[in-house]
């Protein structure tokens, strides 16, 4: 026999006080009737925590009060955290001496709850291919359990809401693809806007439009007419001869001449990769392409957009009905997370899930430094990328422009790229001959699992934009579950 109730946590100071009255009734009402009691609370979606009272045995008057006092601090502290006691309490209660250690023991508990249920798939990461993955199995039935090591779902494209401004916490995040059926996909979760992403390159006090275009050259030359802008491009790598690049500088100085390397390229791509352009290989850059047309949106997909509130709603309206278990780290708990599911769909990084047997894949980070302005308008622009090495950030972000906001205040992100190191955020896999070597060989590995299937940007070591791990993920579907929502 079991209680299972949510409750909101209360936000100003006399609900939680209340809150935690109505707690301490229930508990101690609880208590009396001699049942076995589980207490748990969790962050979760976007509301800030929730409390789980989950209930079955008895306990005792020191240990409820004890619970109480977590409960409380938790609630106060707006602190995920969880209580849970044992179902044979009695043995172990009085040698328990953890038990103000609330998040210890709820999750060490939990996994008794956990165990008991039997799962179709268990979905390690609640970023945008596990949820993909987890809406459509529900909607064929499928009995789902999504584990996330963060105390939030959404994994990169998370957008954290700010003064009424979408924050995109993990970098700037546009939605851009030619696929007509992932468009009309991805739309069924969300309102989007009509952004546009055309970002401004500052080079010193100099303003230029990209992606190199007719705009970026007349500002630059003072030129109005594209044959004009070619003459010039043409001159200056002709000027250069050179015949096999054997770097990156040389590989760019021979696509679009020296102005636009040295303003628009050469800084940037040495803050990205922490590197001189002649130490970095020239295959980095396969093109750059010079548009000759007054034309400054940067994708040439023919759907593009925000999401309306954030892309945070639309994984939430994905996960809707599916049992969620943030702050649930799977490699920590796999012995009693792996069990729980007849299959494992895994996005976390490949290399991690072996215990890096093999070596270690590189990526690159990032940092942000995000910052509320009291002003309306910082700079006039969502993306604005800084190309001179001088700087140390490579790109501020202004949020609210993503959507039009008109707050009287502002959000901005300045990103500093960096190297990564195990602990780091990984966000851009480093695909040179070196890691791609070893992810293969991680690859076969995989190949072999019998119950874990890899997926995601993580799970398969490569850099997908937003449209593009949705088609994974579907096809993962296909094969899975057959044929899927499109
Ligand atoms: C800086 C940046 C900017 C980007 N901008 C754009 C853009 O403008 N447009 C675009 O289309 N795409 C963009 N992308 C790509 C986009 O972020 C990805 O396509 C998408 O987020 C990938 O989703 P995913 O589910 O594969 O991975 P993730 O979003 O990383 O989700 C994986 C989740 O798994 C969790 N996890 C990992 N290991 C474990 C574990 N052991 N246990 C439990 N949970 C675990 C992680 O915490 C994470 O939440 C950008 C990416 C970056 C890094």
């Amino acid at each position: 026999m079991g209680f299972w109730t949510r409750v909101r946590l209360p936000s100003t100071p006399f609900e939680r006080v209340l809150e935690s009255v109505m707690f301490s009734a229930f508990f101690f009402c609880y208590t009396q009737g001699r049942q076995n009691l589980q207490v748990c609370s969790r962050q979760e979606y976007g509301w800030r925590s929730f409390v789980i009272i989950h209930g079955c045995k008895l306990i005792r008057r020191t240990v409820y009060i004890k619970i109480l006092f977590q409960m409380v601090t938790a609630i106060i502290d707006k602190k995920a955290a969880c209580v849970m006691l044992e179902k044979d309490y009695n043995r172990n209660i009085e040698t328990n001496q953890n038990i103000g250690n609330a998040v210890d023991i709820g999750l060490y508990h939990q996994w008794e709850v956990i165990n008991s249920m039997k799962y179709d798939y268990l979905i390690v990461g609640a970023g945008l291919y596990g949820a993909v993955f987890a809406y459509e199995a529900n909607r064929k039935g499928k009995k789902c359990l999504v584990v996330e090591k963060r105390d939030h779902i959404g994994g990169n494209i998370y957008c954290e809401e700010i003064h009424g401004i979408q924050v995109h916490k993990y970098g700037a995040h546009i939605f851009h693809t030619s696929e007509k059926n992932i468009w009309d996909y991805v739309n069924q979760f969300a309102e989007f806007n009509n952004y546009i992403n055309s970002p401004v390159a500052r080079y010193q006090d100099e303003l230029y439009n990209l992606p190199f275009n007719m705009n970026t050259f007349s500002k630059m030359w003072g030129i109005t007419t594209p044959q004009e802008a070619k003459d010039i491009i043409a001159g200056q790598i002709a000027d250069l001869n050179i015949r096999e690049p054997k770097n990156l500088e040389e590989q760019a100085l021979s696509l679009v001449g020296r102005d636009v390397y040295e303003k628009l390229i050469k800084g940037y791509t040495e803050k990205q990769w922490g590197r001189d352009c002649r130490e970095l290989p020239a295959f980095i850059i396969k093109r750059l392409p010079l548009r000759f047309v007054y034309d400054n949106n940067y994708f040439n997909d023919r759907y593009q957009g925000i999401p309306v509130g954030g892309y945070t709603k639309i994984v939430e309206k994905m996960l809707n009905g599916i049992e969620i278990r943030l702050n649930v780290d799977y490699l920590a708990h796999r012995q009693e997370l792996e069990g729980v599911a007849d299959k494992i769909i895994y996005t976390g990084m490949i290399d991690q899930f072996y215990d890096y047997k093999l070596g270690v894949l590189e990526y690159r980070s990032v940092r942000f430094e995000t910052e509320e302005l009291a002003m309306e308008n910082y700079q006039g622009n969502a993306v604005v990328n800084y190309t001179d090495s001088k700087i140390p950030y490579t790109r501020i972000i202004e949020h609210k422009h993503f959507e039009f906001g008109q707050q009287p205040t502002t959000v901005i992100s300045r990103e500093y790229s960096r190297e990564w190191k195990k602990g780091d955020e990984p966000y851009y896999p480093v695909n040179n001959d070196r890691n791609n070597g070893l992810y293969e060989q991680y690859r076969e590995l995989a190949a072999q699992e019998k119950k874990v299937m890899f997926g995601g940007r993580l799970g398969g070591y490569q850099y997908y934009d937003m449209d593009k791990v949705i088609m994974a993920a579907l096809e993962m579907c296909r094969k899975e579950l057959g044929n899927c929502n499109m």
